[in-house]
């Protein structure tokens, strides 16, 4: 049976930034209602180490660290529903949104932190293929490679990232890369090469994920030479793509300010969107830093900010009263 939520503050997303202006926001007793959206706890879900979130000497799990800022926000007095966002009306306050189960949200204001997804290639093979040796998160299913070659396709710090952490399952990684030089920090690259179970394939652009014959899985990846235009092929049992991510705005277009890459627009060096009382933390509107550690800081400034509109909302309609 559909229900009608009220409240001062609804947040969408449940990772660090959401998490955190949820904290913030209970604290100043505004009882938020986290919509958790469909991945609960954001990308740190779906990570395992984590050093380098401040607080925590000894290397710490990305979903243990999740399931603590939701047990943080939950026990000073956030709501925390399972639901997915279908339908935004941003035209006028209390803002109307509405979850696909047909429950309907009522928000004086509203928290957008639904994050960023990762890109895919968008070459043959690779949607018909996940699953079955393409994935988008080694530290997901890179377990599932143990003994088995794979290969990593980018050249940024997620790519050398997940490059490495697949020497935990595979003495064979490549990483194949569509320039010469990485982007990667100098930290990653230096590790990269100085780890004997990778090897590098420069300027190869990946034209088509190769599927074996019958029900067998990815068995290699076509590639082309980006400087000689030569093919090649590479065998392979795992592909995992990592070339970066695109911010969770669908719901927002035609509605809010989007920047060129889809990200939500802000005022610099505040949390306020093109309408007032809707605020943004996070991924969903951060492609520089995209850091735990910078979306929970967001998600605080979101929080305080949406605390002093309202404040200063009642104060307006106290004094027209
Ligand atoms: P980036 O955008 O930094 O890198 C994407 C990489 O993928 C680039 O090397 C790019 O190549 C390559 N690429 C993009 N599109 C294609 C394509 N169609 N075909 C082949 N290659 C492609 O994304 P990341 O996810 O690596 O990082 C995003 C941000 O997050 C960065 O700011 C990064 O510093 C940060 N980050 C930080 C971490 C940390 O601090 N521990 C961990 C992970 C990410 P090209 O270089 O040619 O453009």
């Amino acid at each position: 049976m559909p229900t009608t939520h009220h409240t001062k503050m609804l947040i969408l997303g449940s990772g660090p930034a959401g998490l955190s202006a949820a904290i913030y926001a209970a604290r100043a007793g505004m009882q938020p209602i986290v919509v958790q959206g469909l991945q609960p706890g954001g990308q740190l879900t779906i990570t395992t180490d984590v050093e380098n979130y401040p607080g925590f000497a000894e290397v710490i799990q990305g979903p243990w660290l999740m399931e603590q800022m939701t047990a943080q926000a939950t026990h000073v007095g956030t709501s925390m529903i399972w639901d997915t966002i279908v339908d935004v009306d941003l035209s006028q306050r209390p803002f109307r949104l509405t979850g696909d189960g047909g429950d309907v949200y009522l928000a004086e204001t509203l928290v957008i932190a639904t994050g960023a997804q990762a890109k895919w290639l968008g070459v043959p093979g690779e949607q018909e293929l996940g699953g079955k040796g393409v994935s988008a998160c080694a530290t997901c299913d890179g377990f599932f490679y143990r003994g088995k070659k794979v290969v990593v396709i980018g050249g940024g710090n997620t790519a050398v990232e997940e490059a490495l952490y697949l020497t935990n399952h595979s003495d064979d990684v490549t990483l194949i890369h569509r320039r010469d030089s990485l982007r990667a920090e100098k930290i990653l690259q230096d590790r990269l090469h100085a780890n004997p179970k990778i090897k590098i394939l420069w300027n190869k652009k990946v034209e088509r994920f190769v599927a074996g014959e019958g029900t067998a899985g990815l068995v290699g990846v076509a590639l082309i030479d980006t400087v000689t235009g030569e093919a090649s092929h590479e065998p392979t049992d795992g592909g995992f793509v990592a070339i970066g991510h695109s911010p969770s705005t669908i719901l927002f277009e035609g509605k809010l300010p989007l920047d060129e890459d889809g990200y939500l627009l802000v005022t610099p060096g505040t949390s306020l969107t093109a309408i007032p009382g809707v605020f943004a933390a996070g991924d969903v509107t951060d492609k520089v830093y995209r850091q735990a550690v910078t979306a929970a800081g967001m998600g605080c400034m979101a929080a305080l900010d949406a605390e002093r509109f309202l404040a200063e909302a009642e104060y307006r309609a106290m004094a027209e009263a």
